[in-house]
């Protein structure tokens, strides 16, 4: 992740890259969603993202980072 990212797109403190923001799952497909109350970046699992639609919004203004690319 370049500089420019990080300055709109920051992390939320307790976010990893590595598991889900909510369940801390490993999951093997993570989306990085913004979290609307904190504008703030995490990793969200497949299941999170479902359950929780409206505090999370898919940001696809951006290509998304991911270590399988
Ligand atoms: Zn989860």
């Amino acid at each position: 992740m370049s500089y420019y990212d990080k300055e709109f797109y920051e992390f939320h403190d307790d976010d990893s890259a590595d598991s889900c923001f909510l369940c801390s799952q490993n999951s093997s497909q993570l989306f990085v969603v913004r979290h609307v109350k904190s504008e703030k970046m995490v990793h969200l699992c497949q299941d999170c993202m479902l359950n929780n639609l409206s505090e999370y919004l898919l940001d696809n203004t951006r290509p998304w980072t991911s270590k399988k690319e």
